[in-house]
């Protein structure tokens, strides 16, 4: 699915405003949850940054 069906947000607008509408999203879009997944582990290679996501959730 490429939209939220809980708050209609499609995953374009999610990237265009750089906002989910509600928690949900990243449960119902596929896209999302890949963009995501890369997101994170781009972030654990290069950042100092401390993501509290192992993937093991
Ligand atoms: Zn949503």
């Amino acid at each position: 699915m490429n939209k939220c069906p809980y708050c209609n947000t499609s995953y374009n607008e999610i990237l265009q405003t750089g906002f989910v509408g509600c928690s949900r999203c990243y449960e119902e879009i596929e896209e999302l949850q890949i963009a995501v997944e890369k997101m994170y582990a781009g972030k654990s290679h290069k950042g100092k940054q401390v993501v509290k996501y192992d993937g093991n959730l």
